[in-house]
């Protein structure tokens, strides 16, 4: 049983979520507002948080960037999206989101997600610290260092990196990418891959000795000291 917390104004949508996971034996909470949502996410404990983002009060990407601030990574966040495009999603994941679903969505289709969010949160109760080269990526903490560097790294960001960190020197395709770090089958035909090994490679290559992140034409990304 996993403690859910349901942040969508649109009473229909909501109780037809809420129905649905408590059949599955979850316990859910819900707010019909930002502002609340923002509010019951601070004073309770929750594994995961389903936020739609247009919401009266307060926006969802608002209350997702203050819930980062305040809990940090230790609650999964889905967006729901009605908007669709690219680019909110973009934003909706740079503030810090675990994945997100578009609306309309089939209820098992968001039960999947869930379930997987609760299999990453439970397998990331495992400490584990990777090193590598000069890069250093603490699976608890969330602390990032290269060269005894502190690195801010948004919540995907750090899961790419320590996808590459799980599996250093092996060519990792998109596809490979996609599958392992994004749960959304339909980000296939976006480039948010190359979005995100730019972000990363800004932070954790960018004024640093020597490349750690390298591109192999036609093949996909690899995590190792040098091109040779
Ligand atoms: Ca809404």
């Amino acid at each position: 049983m996993a403690k859910i917390l349901i942040v969508e104004d649109e009473v229909n949508v909501s109780s037809f979520i809420r129905k649905g996971l408590e059949e599955e034996g979850h316990s859910v909470d819900y707010a019909y507002d930002g502002a609340m949502g923002l509010s019951l996410a601070c004073t309770r404990e929750y594994d995961v948080i389903i936020l739609d983002i247009i919401l009266p009060q307060m926006n969802g990407l608002e209350v997702c960037q203050r819930v980062r601030e305040r809990l940090g990574y230790n609650v999964q966040i889905l967006m729901l999206t009605a908007l669709g495009t690219s680019e909110d999603i973009v934003k909706g994941l740079e503030m810090g989101a675990d994945d997100y679903i578009a609306k309309p969505f089939r209820f098992k289709e968001l039960l999947a997600r869930i379930n997987a969010m609760l299999r990453r949160r439970g397998s990331s109760n495992i400490s584990k610290i990777y090193s590598f080269s000069d890069l250093e990526l603490d699976t608890e903490t969330k602390i990032v260092t290269r060269a005894g560097r502190k690195i801010q790294l948004t919540s995907k960001e750090f899961r790419l990196l320590e996808f590459f960190m799980a599996n250093p020197r092996r060519v990792l395709s998109r596809t490979t990418i996609i599958e392992n770090v994004w749960d959304s089958a339909s980000d296939y035909g976006t480039n948010i891959v190359e979005v995100y090994i730019k972000y990363l490679r800004d932070k954790i290559d960018k004024g640093f000795q020597g490349k750690l992140i390298h591109t192999v034409v036609g093949m996909g990304y690899v995590l190792k000291e040098s091109m040779d």
